[in-house]
């Protein structure tokens, strides 16, 4: 067969051979791609009806378009003979995964709930799989379980399913039918073999054999005739799996009961009753370990040590196994590591193992992934993969990893690790390289170490171009595991979750994403234009909610362009929705929380909500950063400040992400580190018009206009400046000093506004040029218009002159700021 062409497939290997035929992988001339080819035997072909029922099978399981399930492109006929098209994966079967070994529990748990999850999805749909089995399990070299072979089952046996009636004959057929393999007969259910009807809870039983032999490393069933198979099946109970795996939980074996019942009756009813004790089994083991996290480290436990004990030797055990794997794969990741780097790999295989010990890696960097095609059309793919996986990773809330906005900078550059490391403090950086044809995308991907830049793993995707998100998971949890990265199961959960199974819904909102970054008004109503695409496309994206939320608080107060009224209960109606559909995005609550803050004053609502905001991500810089303005109000400034640091460590090379703890240092009245905060804003970026403004208001507020000026003459000097207008303020301010500097500002403000549309910096002005009647109108049309810079009144500089004003008093009683 290989060097055939069958249909527009070209054979190029053999892949293996099962009890039904054979398995190549073959390239689709058409569209460039490899695929796996399975010829179906002749006979298949002859009962027509069941050949259609299989397709429609497979392709049914197959558009569940789950990440756990080989996806089927194509049907087809050769010669009379029926063949497949299906993805092609690479890894190996669960069968060669086990190897007549256990598998340590936390793998073993990671793999079932996958499977489970989505066995129960294609249950829902009514497809039973009838031939689950360790050889129809495959592990990808991402280490991700993929259900093949869907719907074939029933087309190998012939119509096994047509009743009861049948029951007889067709056990005797199974007894002798040369069709079904020895291998094949091990995983049957009972009901299975009697040949009786069977539904989803016949799959839970082949499972479970399967689960079983993941805990032990041993089939349960055994027998060297097919007979005695059988009667194992139908009559027997397995050997205790303890007997062969000491470290089995006993959850687990519980487990294994209830899904090895004879009786369908007394089995799990459901897959998802299964996924669910599977998931409950790893929290507990999860939080047994961190009870006893020393012990990790300790010299082997005793045989009757605490089972907590044993529990976390084991752990230790999966560290060393994973360890061992990962140096493996430094081979593979050499050539791309070189290729994509230009970076001499040396001592590539040296790697003290305690470098990537469980804890070790405490900061990471995704730098946006390099776009190979030059199309800057595509810029936002590889911009958005680099975030997804950062946002991903940021779940776990050990580990620091820098927001985009700051590795953003290094786009488009060969930047040496070390000075990656050195710019951002983190440890390792992950880069990639992404070619995107129009169906298929291929990624590389590696981490490097800062320290040495030496290359700590490396692997090559490849992918449909829809697939972003599933490729973004699958990387997160690669990045987990071959680094060990510290983390509960809530947040290894959070972090490999699906946000929408949309995946045009994806890709609008990753656009929206790279435009929000830009943070000019044009490109936040941009982005908001993308994130409504993303929620019209799935209504149920939270994500995409929250951050339409997000852009609607910009717009309605630090970007303009939504009145405050509008922007806010917009911005709240899209972070409740968020929050009903999932309550533990950060980006949900920080929006909610804000919106109390800036909005409603209500104190007390928005320090709840920030806080939970911050607790749900606490290495979002956003999150961080919006949070700082709740004790900003307060008064607390300490708080405020360090928050606003925190948000700064999480993005070290943004400038934007500074301008909050400028004014936050403002606020305090500590102007010296404020105007040193905006100086290394302007050194990451020399054109940040923004930092200028702030340097500016810090110098008007401490009295001293003469810098004021200079400040505003230099930023008149950047591109799209108006030097003119720096002339006109020097002199206006030469003529009558700081009369002349507030008046001229005062008239250049009310010049950008519609007559009557509100000011709130005005009340600043007129405050300076002690026209105390003027302020308090504008601060009152202010407060009418619920302009979110008045959760400031009680604290910042701005408002001095006016404090001894009782109606200014009177404001702020209304505004209830707690005592
Ligand atoms: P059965 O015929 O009962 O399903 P089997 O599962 O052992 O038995 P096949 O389904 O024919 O056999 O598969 C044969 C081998 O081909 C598998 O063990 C696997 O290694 C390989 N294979 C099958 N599908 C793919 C695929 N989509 N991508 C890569 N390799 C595959
Ligand atoms: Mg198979």
């Amino acid at each position: 067969m290989i060097g055939r062409t069958v249909a527009h497939y070209r054979i190029t290997d053999r892949l293996g051979a099962g009890g039904q035929g054979e398995v190549f992988l073959a390239e689709d001339t058409r569209l460039g791609r490899a695929v796996a080819l399975k010829f179906l035997p002749e006979e298949a072909s002859r009962d027509a009806a069941a050949l259609k029922r299989f397709q429609r099978e497979a392709r049914a399981a197959s558009s569940l378009n789950h990440p756990n399930i080989c996806t089927i492109y194509d049907i087809g006929q050769h010669e009379s003979r029926p063949f497949i098209v299906m993805e092609h994966l690479e890894g190996r079967t669960l069968k060669d995964e086990i190897g007549g070994q256990p598998l340590p529990t936390e793998r073993l748990l990671d793999l079932a709930m996958q499977i489970t999850d989505a066995l129960a999805a294609a249950h829902q749909k009514g497809i039973v799989h009838r031939d689950i089995k360790p050889t129809n399990l495959f592990v990808t070299r991402a280490g991700r379980p993929k259900i093949l072979d869907f719907g074939l089952a029933k087309l190998s046996e012939g119509d096994v399913a047509s009743g009861p009636t049948n029951a007889p004959t067709r056990e005797k057929d199974h007894l002798t039918s040369p069709g079904a393999a020895v291998g094949t007969v091990a995983y049957m259910s009972p009901e299975q073999a009697l040949g009786k009807e069977i539904d989803g809870r016949s799959d839970i039983f082949s499972l479970g054999v399967v689960l079983y032999e993941m805990t032990t490393g041993r089939q349960a069933f055994a027998g060297s005739t097919r007979a005695a198979l059988f009667d194992s099946i139908l009559h027997k109970a397995p050997t205790a799996p303890v007997r062969w795996n000491p470290e089995a939980p006993a959850k687990l074996e519980e487990i294994l009961d209830k899904a090895l019942e004879k009786e369908p009756e007394l089995r799990y009813q459901s897959v998802s009753d299964l996924h669910a004790d599977l998931k409950r089994l790893r929290r507990d083991t999860a939080s047994d370990r961190t009870a006893a996290p020393s012990v990790a480290e300790s010299s082997s436990p005793t045989e009757d040590a605490p089972a907590s004990e044993r529990d976390a030797s084991s752990d230790a055990a999966i560290a060393i196994g994973l360890l061992q794997r990962h140096k493996g794969l430094l081979y593979s990741g050499l050539v791309t590591f070189a290729l994509a780097c230009g970076v001499v790999g040396y001592n590539l295989f040296q790697r003290p193992d305690t470098d990537v010990g469980p804890g070790s890696i405490e900061s990471i960097a995704v730098l946006p992934f390099e776009n190979v095609n030059g199309d800057p059309e595509l810029d936002y793919l590889g911009d958005g993969l680099a975030s997804g996986i950062l946002y991903r990773l940021t779940q776990l809330s050990q580990l620091k990893v820098t927001a985009s906005s700051s590795t953003r900078q290094y786009k488009g550059e060969r930047v040496d690790p070390r000075r990656i490391g050195r710019e951002l403090d983190v440890q390792v950086v992950v880069a990639g390289r992404l070619a995107a044809r129009e169906e298929t995308m291929s990624l590389e991907v590696e981490v490097i170490d800062t320290r040495d830049s030496r290359l700590l793993w490396g692997e090559r995707y490849q992918r449909g171009r829809a697939e972003v998100s599933e490729l973004e998971e699958v990387i997160a949890r690669e990045l987990v595991r071959v680094l060990n990265l510290e983390g509960n199961t809530e947040e290894k959960d959070r972090l490999g979750r699906r946000e929408t199974d949309n995946d045009e819904a994806y890709q609008a909102f990753l656009r929206g994403r790279a435009s929000f970054d830009r943070f000019t008004r044009a490109d936040m109503e941009k982005a908001l234009g993308f994130f409504e695409q993303a929620v019209e496309l799935d209504p149920d994206y939270a994500n995409a909610r929250a951050w339409v939320g997000m852009s609607y608080f910009m717009l309605a107060q630090p970007l303009g362009g939504v009145s405050h009224h509008e922007g806010w209960r917009r911005a709240r109606m899209a972070a409740l929705r968020a929050i009903e559909i999932d309550d533990t995005l950060g980006i949900a609550h920080v929006v909610l929380g804000s919106a109390y803050l800036w909005y409603d004053w209500n104190w007390a609502s928005a320090r709840d909500a920030l806080a939970t905001a911050a607790r749900l991500a606490p290495n979002d810089t956003h999150v961080q950063s919006l949070h700082s303005w709740y004790y900003a109000a307060m008064g607390q400034h300490d708080e405020a400040i360090a928050l606003g640091r925190r948000a700064i460590e999480l993005s070290p090379l943004d400038p934007i992400v500074r301008i909050p703890l400028e004014q936050q240092l403002r606020i305090a009245r500590r102007y010296d580190e404020a105007v040193a905060v905006c100086e290394d804003a302007l050194e990451l970026n020399p054109d940040f018009r923004r930092a200028y403004s702030d340097l500016r208001r810090i110098y008007e507020t401490m009295g001293d206009y003469e810098q004021a000026v200079d400040t505003y003459e230099k930023a008149q000097t950047l591109r799209d400046g108006d030097p003119e207008l720096a002339v006109r303020l020097r002199e206006a301010y030469e003529l009558s000093d700081s009369d002349g500097y507030w008046r001229w500002w005062l008239a250049r403000e009310k010049e950008g506004r519609e007559p009557g549309e509100t000011c709130e910096p005005c009340v600043r002005y007129h405050a300076a040029l002690a026209e105390y009647d003027e302020a308090m109108e504008e601060l009152e049309r202010s407060f009418e218009d619920r302009d979110g810079n008045l959760i400031s009144l009680a604290v910042a500089p701005r408002y001095d002159p006016l404090r001894g004003d009782p109606r200014f008093q009177g404001l702020i009683r209304r505004m209830n700021f707690p005592e």
